[in-house]
């Protein structure tokens, strides 16, 4: 074979896609409970919008994007991740003029050139939702509530929810100050990309995954520990709330999240199905991204979560039990003018709403029954030479292997009264 998939990218075959399919009619039918309505943007966008939105100095800007320039030299980047494009599509087709709050959801492939392994892919998938026009709390412990809910349709079990304020600004430049004062004389045992985070973004520095950086940051301050009492308030409400609802979390002041654009609450939902990348689900408030994008001041608050790892957590837990594509009918054909007469009637059979298929290639009754039950086919209806002489289908029912009878002018009726079984 000459061509091969993109490393880091998959093909989703037939045997998986019916899980697919499950996990998004379960997404869209809970983010319908919930009143979010589903929003679609473009596969690529100006590469200055995610530079701009989630932050010069993160991973994903810095490294991982996909970015090119197209024939009149504009560049552009694959997106890799959707709050930023949600917010520019809320500002550019004046969402925020229609209704006081914009509830949105969204599915989407995402890209970035990640090392490829187990759970992180150059392409994935991910669903999530973003609520634009309230800085209420209520509204930080929604989605969180949202995203949980989804994981509950689906029979997630073994999940833990891990929340943290990064605060507002206020706090966030209080912090920095005391957080660069501790590290400053331990700048040198430090990996030179926190380095370089020191100058540009020191928060970021919490986020390192780099061993001996963590063991320097367990004594760093906490950034809890420097919040204003106005993002006290807010943060004391979102839990209270997750409480009162019976949603477990534990706070971890070190979770600030790869993207630069949060303020106030942050969580990640993770599962300890996975392994090293175990994270599940990410989100958080982010008030200052609208008007960091050139856009009116607009509170918001989102997640995201990726569906591949979601995949292997339900394979984890409850097996490939969901996949529902058996065959209702097979229409079995004996020689040619059964096999002409038989087009018709797939026809026919298939305008009752019946999963219906048939042979293709005049095989022999064995190769076609054979056929029939590889596709796991409830009802074959056979048409012989007899058969069509006539004017009737044998018709056997696969599952208690018993046969009749049935004329072409009853075959419909009979069908519908089958199924409705
Ligand atoms: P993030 O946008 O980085 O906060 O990621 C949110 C979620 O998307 C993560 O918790 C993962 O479930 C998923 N995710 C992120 N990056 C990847 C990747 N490279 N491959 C597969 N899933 C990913």
């Amino acid at each position: 074979m000459q061509f091969r998939r993109i490393k880091g990218t998959q093909d989703i075959l037939p045997e998986e896609v019916g899980k697919w399919q499950y996990v998004e009619n379960t997404i869209r039918a809970e983010m319908a409970v919930f009143n979010y309505r589903e929003c679609r943007t473009p596969v690529f966008e100006q590469t200055e919008l995610f530079a701009r939105g989630i932050g010069e100095s993160t991973d994903i800007v810095g490294k991982e994007m996909y970015t090119f320039l197209d024939r009149g030299k504009k560049s552009l980047t694959l997106k890799p991740e959707m709050t930023a494009p949600i917010v520019r599509a809320f500002l550019e087709n004046n969402l925020g003029s229609l209704t006081p709050l914009t509830k949105l959801y969204y599915i989407a492939p995402l890209f970035r050139q990640e090392n490829p392994q187990a759970g992180r892919l150059r392409q994935f998938h991910q669903f999530g939702a973003e609520v634009l026009g309230s800085g209420a709390p209520e509204l930080d412990a929604e989605i969180i509530m949202l995203a949980m809910q989804i994981y509950k349709k689906l029979g997630l079990k073994s999940l833990d929810l891990i929340v943290n304020s990064v605060g507002d600004p206020e706090s966030r430049a209080n912090y920095r100050v005391l957080l660069q004062k501790y590290i400053k004389p331990l700048l040198a045992q430090y990996c030179q990309d926190c380095q370089n985070r020191y100058r540009t973004n020191p928060l970021r520095i919490l986020d390192c995954k780099v061993e001996s950086c963590r063991r320097l940051n367990a004594d760093a301050p906490q950034l809890i520990d420097s919040l204003t009492s106005a993002a006290e308030k807010h943060f004391t409400t979102v839990k209270r709330i997750l409480a009162e609802n019976d949603i477990p979390h534990t706070l971890n002041p070190y979770l600030v999240r790869g993207l630069d654009y949060y303020t106030h609450t942050v969580f990640e939902i993770t599962s300890a199905r996975l392994g090293a990348q175990d994270a599940l689900c990410g989100g958080g408030r982010y008030d200052l991204l609208a008007k960091q994008l050139g856009g009116t001041d607009t509170p918001a608050v989102g997640f995201a979560a990726g569906i591949e790892r979601l995949l292997m957590v339900i394979d984890a837990e409850h097996g490939q039990s969901m996949q529902k594509d058996d065959l209702d009918v097979y229409l079995c054909a004996l020689g040619p003018q059964a096999f002409r007469t038989s087009v018709k009637w797939t026809q026919k059979i298939r305008a009752l709403g019946l999963r219906t298929d048939r042979d293709y290639f005049g095989r022999s009754m064995k190769a076609q029954l054979r056929d029939a039950n590889r596709q796991s086919a409830k009802v074959v209806l056979i048409l012989g030479d007899n058969e069509l002489k006539d004017n009737e289908f044998s018709v056997k029912d696969m599952q208690n292997s018993t046969q009749q009878l049935v004329p072409f002018s009853e075959i419909e009726n009979f069908l519908l009264n089958f199924f409705k079984k």
